[in-house]
C-alpha cells in the first residue's frame, strides 16, 4: 500500500502528490500527519525547511477542512512572500484531484485590491504574511471567527523580522478553541514563549537535536586574510564548475558590490536585496529558479523563504551578525534528501565566531583549503572533458560543416585531436593561474590578544618542526595530515603548529615537550606498507613564534607572495585580481570578456 495511505492520506490527494514525484513521506511527514490528522493537538514542529513540511501541514489541512463550506477555516502565517506563495502553489497542488478548494495568497507587495476579491469569493485556507493579513483584517474585509486551524510557519523567521505584534492581534480574530500548529527551524525563547502563549500542551515533535542543521549538509570554513577575500572566494567558485549557489552577504550594498564584480569578471550572477523594487526581485528570482543565473548574491532579509531545489553551495561570504541565521541560510542548500556544502569564508579573528555556530548546529565545521591556481585548473580542465563527452550534439545542423571540420583534422591522430581540443582552454587557465598565490591565511587557534602562542599550561610554547615521510601523493592535505598525528600520538590538535603539506612529505609543528610523544607515537607506524619516518627538520629549529607585526609565520619557505602583490591592494579590492591578470577572469579563452559577452556560462 501506498506509505501515504497508510498515514490516513486519500487517494485522489496520493494520487497528485505521486505525481510530484514523493514517493515516501519524509521523516517530519511521517511523524506529524498522524499526530494532525486527529484535529485535536496543538502542535510544535522542530524542522529546518526543505525537510517537506509544507506537505506535512498542508495534506492534514486538505483532509480536515468541510470544503462545502466556503469561509476561512484555516490561515496559514509565514514570513515572507516567496514562502507563501510557495505554499499556496504546493496546497493547489496536492488539492489538484480535489473540487472546490480554495486557497488565496496573501502578501505584501502586489495588489491588495486582488486579494481581496479572491476572499469576497470565498476562500477555506489563506496562506498570509503577517503585515498584508492585519491590513486587511483592519479594513474588515476577512471574518476569522470560524477557523479552525492556525499554523505558524518558520515562527522563528517571522519574530526575527519583528512581526511578533502582527500576530498577536492577527490571532485576537480567531476562535479560542482553534488548534495551532507551529513549524520552526530554531527554537530561541522567544518562539518559545509563543508556544507557550498560543498552545495548550502541545505535541513536540523535534526532528534531529534541537537546532541540530540537516545532517546532509557539509560545513566547511576558509580562513583569507581580508584583503584576498574576494579572490578566494572567486577560486572556490571555479573550483566547483557545476556550483549553483547562494552567496550570503551582510549588506546591500556588499551584496551590490560583489554582485557587480562578478558580473564584471564573467559569472553569472545578480544580487537580491532590499533595495530592489517587487518586480525587480521576481525578475532575479525568476532567473535563479530557471538556472540561467549561477549565483545569487543576497542579504539575510532578501533570500528569507527562497525555496529552491539543487542549491549546490550556501557560501557566506560575510557570516551573519546573528548566530542563528546561519541555520537559515545554510538550509537553503540540502533540499529535500540532497546534500549541499555551506562555506564560510572568514578571516582568523572570526574563528570564535565559528565555533559558536558550531555549538548552535550541534555540528563540526571542517577546515578547507582554497585551492592552488594548478588545483583549479585540474578541476576546470576535467570539467570541460566531462562536459565534451556529455554534449548534446544536433546531428541535423552539424552535419553540414562535418566533411570540411574531418578534412581540417585529416592530419591528426585521435590522440592529437584530443590533446589540441583540451588545451583551447586549458592553456588559458594556466596563463591565468601561473603566478596564483597562495591564498590561504595561517591561523593559530592558541594565539591570545598579543598573537603569541601558549601551550596547555598557558605558558609561552617553544616549537619544533617536524619532518614526516607522508604528503599530498598520500592524500593527505592539512586537515587529514592534522587528524592521522593526534591518532598516532595522542597529542592535542591544538598544540600543533604550521603543518605544511608537499608532495611526499611534509612538515608540522609541535611543542618541544611533545617531540618525544610524537616521535615515539610513529615508532614502528606504517603507511600502506611504507614505514613512516619522523625526523626533527634541520631547518626552523625551535623557535618561541610571535605572529604580531606579520613575523615569520606567516610567510612560506619561497614566500615573496606579499611582495609580489606590492602594498596598493586595496581590502576588498573586488577586481584586483582580475586586474593582476590583466584579463576576465571567468574567460577562459584568454580574450577580454567585454569583446566576447556571450561566453557566460549558462548551464
Ligand atoms: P518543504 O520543506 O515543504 O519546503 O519541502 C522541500 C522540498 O521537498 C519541496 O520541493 C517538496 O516538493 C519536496 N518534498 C516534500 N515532501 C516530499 C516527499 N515526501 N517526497 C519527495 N519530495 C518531497
Amino acid at each position: 500500500m501506498n506509505p501515504f495511505i497508510e498515514l490516513g492520506i486519500r487517494h485522489d490527494i496520493v494520487n497528485a502528490i505521486t505525481e510530484l514525484g514523493f514517493e515516501n513521506p519524509t521523516p517530519i511527514q511521517e511523524q506529524s500527519i498522524p499526530v494532525l490528522l486527529t484535529g485535536s493537538n496543538d502542535f510544535v514542529g522542530l524542522a529546518q525547511t526543505g525537510t517537506g513540511k509544507t506537505a506535512a501541514f498542508g495534506l492534514p489541512l486538505l483532509e480536515l477542512i468541510n470544503f462545502e463550506e466556503n469561509y476561512p477555516q484555516a490561515l496559514v502565517l509565514c514570513p515572507t512572500r516567496e514562502l507563501c506563495l510557495q505554499i499556496t502553489n504546493d496546497i493547489k497542488n496536492y488539492a489538484k484531484n480535489m473540487n472546490s478548494v480554495h486557497v488565496v495568497a496573501v502578501y505584501g507587495g502586489a495588489s491588495i485590491s486582488d486579494q481581496l476579491r479572491q476572499i469576497k469569493r470565498g476562500v477555506q485556507i489563506v496562506v498570509a504574511t503577517p503585515g498584508r493579513m492585519l491590513d486587511i483584517i483592519n479594513r474588515k474585509a476577512i471574518d476569522f471567527s470560524q477557523v479552525k486551524y492556525v499554523v505558524l510557519d518558520e515562527a522563528d523567521e517571522m519574530l526575527n523580522m519583528g512581526f511578533q505584534e502582527d500576530i498577536d492581534s492577527i490571532l485576537s480574530t480567531t476562535p479560542e478553541n482553534k488548534k495551532t500548529w507551529l513549524f520552526s527551524a530554531t527554537m530561541p525563547s522567544e518562539v518559545r514563549r509563543i508556544a507557550k502563549k498560543y498552545m495548550t500542551d502541545p505535541h513536540e515533535l523535534t526532528m534531529g537535536e534541537k537546532n541540530t542543521g540537516n545532517e546532509n549538509i557539509d560545513h566547511e570554513y576558509y580562513v583569507v586574510r581580508a584583503r584576498d577575500k574576494y579572490a578566494a572566494f572567486k577560486r572556490i567558485v571555479d573550483f566547483n564548475p557545476e556550483i549553483f549557489g547562494i552567496v550570503f552577504c551582510r549588506t546591500k550594498i556588499e551584496t551590490q558590490d560583489i554582485a557587480e564584480a562578478l558580473i564584471k569578471d564573467g559569472y553569472n550572477a545578480d544580487s537580491l536585496h532590499g533595495d530592489l523594487s517587487q518586480q525587480q526581485r521576481d525578475k532575479v528570482m525568476k532567473r535563479y529558479r530557471d538556472r540561467s543565473l549561477q549565483l545569487l548574491i543576497a542579504t539575510d532579509v532578501a533570500a528569507r523563504g527562497i525555496d529552491v531545489n539543487d542549491v549546490t553551495h550556501v557560501i557566506n561570504y560575510s557570516l551573519p551578525d546573528e548566530i542563528e541565521n546561519y541555520t537559515h541560510r545554510s538550509g537553503r542548500t540540502a533540499r529535500a534528501g540532497k546534500t549541499g556544502v555551506s562555506i564560510a569564508i572568514i578571516n582568523s579573528k572570526e574563528l570564535g565566531k565559528i565555533r559558536q555556530i558550531e555549538r548552535v548546529i550541534g555540528k563540526k565545521f571542517v577546515k578547507a583549503e582554497i585551492p592552488t591556481g594548478f588545483d583549479v585548473c585540474e578541476k576546470q580542465l576535467f570539467a570541460l572533458v566531462h562536459k565534451v563527452h556529455n554534449v548534446q550534439v544536433n546531428e541535423q545542423q552539424i552535419e553540414q560543416y562535418l566533411p570540411r571540420i574531418i578534412d581540417e583534422f585529416k592530419e591528426l591522430s585521435k590522440e592529437e585531436i584530443i590533446k589540441r581540443f583540451a588545451s583551447l582552454e586549458f592553456n588559458s587557465f594556466l596563463e591565468y593561474y601561473k603566478n596564483a598565490p597562495d591564498l590561504n591565511a595561517s591561523v593559530d587557534e592558541n594565539r591570545r590578544d598579543g598573537g603569541e602562542r601558549f601551550g596547555r599550561d598557558g605558558m609561552k610554547s617553544e616549537y619544533t618542526r617536524l619532518f614526516i615521510n607522508l604528503g599530498s601523493v598520500d592524500e593527505f592535505n592539512r586537515g587529514d595530515l592534522l587528524g592521522y598525528i593526534c591518532n598516532n600520538t595522542k597529542i592535542s590538535g591544538r598544540t600543533v603548529g604550521k603543518i605544511d603539506v608537499k608532495g611526499v612529505y611534509s612538515f608540522f609543528e609541535v611543542q618541544n615537550a611533545d617531540v618525544e610523544q610524537v616521535m615515539n607515537g610513529f615508532k614502528e607506524v606504517d603507511f600502506k606498507g611504507r614505514n613512516v619516518r619522523i625526523e626533527i627538520s634541520g631547518e626552523g629549529t625551535s623557535s618561541t613564534r610571535r605572529s604580531g607585526g606579520g613575523g615569520g609565520y606567516n610567510k612560506r619557505e619561497g614566500g615573496g607572495y606579499n611582495r609580489e602583490r606590492s602594498g596598493n591592494r586595496r581590502e576588498g579590492g573586488y577586481n584586483r585580481e582580475k586586474s593582476n591578470s590583466g584579463g576576465g577572469f571567468r574567460d577562459f579563452s584568454g580574450k577580454r570578456r567585454e569583446e566576447r559577452p556571450e561566453r557566460r556560462r549558462r548551464f
